[in-house]
């Protein structure tokens, strides 16, 4: 099969003429042929001129000569960023069946129109970079970041001033890169972002297109997406840095029906109203301990992963107790905790009552206690069950065993399982394989398991 073919018009000034050069150039990288002709392409782009009457005119005709003979056409240039005083575009009420109108300057949005209406195939032997993207990660498991950026301004964070406000990456292009990790071999999705609750308020959850169909550019709906991605794969769908809104009540039924990982990693920084406030922490006003023990209600195998703080300032010896019974009756699986420790910059660094170090440092020894001995608790717990497990090292599975991890670990930050030979010697193993695995002792973070 040949490489997909684009028709190009460009018309306007030597500034459109530039545009033109950046979006054949970038066709031609990505291995688009162009064609001569409107009859002879796979779909048409117009780049316009708005400047005056006679340009417009000129420019609309254009595209209809292209619909004419073509029928699939994107326009971008000046009149694609014109209205009429009613605020409608006025290349959509001429042409209302073009395929995507973009303004100046859009080189990236018009190849996000191409990539969705003519994508083209991955060839291996003359794409230099793979369908996937060049990765850093293992083969069996990939991040996927879904945003940038972050409209919180918790007092002990300087991110957003580094990175600024919540961008979210439009949801076609999501689905798209979570599709060619599948296709590459990924087992284990990680989704990513500084709050992925929040992915698509920036756009007002806009309307975006993945393989022609509408999905709305909103947590729920990307992470139905992506279980519907990851189910042929029998791929794993592992959530990060989600705030609990009320709104993740609905992802709950998702992870309760095994479509994505019952594994939540929700960083609540602390229990106390006080000390939320004081942080000024996304969702603080909300219960989040009715809300937990309520998950846990809708999804008993839910594993909660989470982040902590001890000795923030004016963190009173009652306000760490309460979030030391927290943990307890939140029974959270896996917790870090940092000791309070000033960053330059962090607004935080300027309320009163900061504790000294030695109390600070105290606490979070008083911290990982409780939260150890919960976490042992759960991880004994587990004796006895079978699990599946990724394998993430097979390295001399058969003889002196191998790594691997469920679906309560993620990768880096939690445990894995210790992976005993299994006692069908003859069985063998790869990496980013998953295997049952009889779970047969805990030790520290970690299980050990013997496949069965
Ligand atoms: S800590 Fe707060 S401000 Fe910083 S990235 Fe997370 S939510 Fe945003």
């Amino acid at each position: 099969m040949g490489a997909p073919r684009v028709g190009f018009v460009s018309l306007g000034c030597p500034k459109a003429l530039t545009d033109s050069e950046l979006i054949l150039t970038q066709l031609s990288a990505e291995g688009y042929e162009t064609s001569k002709t409107f009859a002879g392409a796979d779909l048409v782009i117009v780049n316009t001129c708005g400047f005056i009457d006679d340009a417009v005119k000129e420019s609309l005709d254009t595209i209809g000569e292209a619909l004419a003979e073509n029928g699939r056409v994107i326009v971008t240039g000046c009149l694609g960023a014109k209205s009429q005083e009613d605020g409608r575009n006025v290349v959509q009420v001429m042409h209302p069946s073009v395929l995507a109108v973009t303004g100046p300057h859009a080189t990236q949005e018009v190849m996000d129109a191409v990539h969705l209406h003519l994508p083209k195939p991955h060839d291996p032997f003359i794409d230099l970079v793979p369908a996937a993207g060049i990765k850093l990660t293992p083969k069996h498991y990939a991040y996927l970041k879904i945003s940038e950026g972050c409209n919180h301004r918790c007092t002990f964070c300087i991110i957003p001033s580094m990175r600024g406000d919540l961008v979210s990456r439009p949801i076609g292009d999501v689905l798209r890169e979570a599709q060619a990790l599948f296709e590459s071999g990924v087992k284990e999705l990680l989704v990513i972002s500084q709050d992925t609750s929040a992915y698509g308020v920036d756009m007002r959850y806009q309307m975006g297109f993945h393989d022609g169909r509408p999905v709305k550019t909103r947590t729920l709906e990307l992470v139905e997406a992506l279980a519907d991605l990851a189910e042929p794969h029998g791929a794993w769908v592992r959530l990060h840095y989600v705030y609990p809104y009320p709104t993740v009540d609905h992802l709950i039924p998702l992870m309760a029906s095994g479509r994505v990982l019952p594994y939540l990693d929700v960083p609540f920084q602390h229990s106390h109203p006080d000390v939320l406030k004081r942080m000024e922490r996304p969702a603080s006003g909300e219960k989040n301990l009715e809300r937990l023990l309520k998950w846990r209600e809708m999804c008993p195998q839910l594993v909660v992963r989470s982040t902590f703080i001890a000795g923030f300032p004016g963190e009173t010896e009652a306000e760490f107790e309460h979030l030391l019974n927290f943990v307890q009756e939140a029974q959270i699986d896996r917790a870090g905790c940092f000791a309070y420790s000033p960053v330059q910059g962090a607004t935080a660094n300027d309320l009163p009552g900061m504790l000294p170090q030695a109390v600070r440092e105290e606490r979070q020894a008083r911290f990982m206690a409780v939260a150890e001995a919960v976490s042992a608790k759960k991880l004994k717990s587990r004796i006895g069950s079978t699990m599946q497990v990724l394998i993430d090292s097979a390295k001399g599975l058969g003889k002196q065993g191998g790594v691997g991890r469920t679906y309560a670990d993620a990768p880096e930050i939690d445990g894995v399982v210790h992976l005993l030979p299994p006692e069908k010697v003859s069985k063998t193993y790869k990496t980013g394989e998953f295997t049952k695995v009889r779970i047969v002792d805990a030790q520290g973070h970690d299980l050990i398991g013997l496949p069965v």
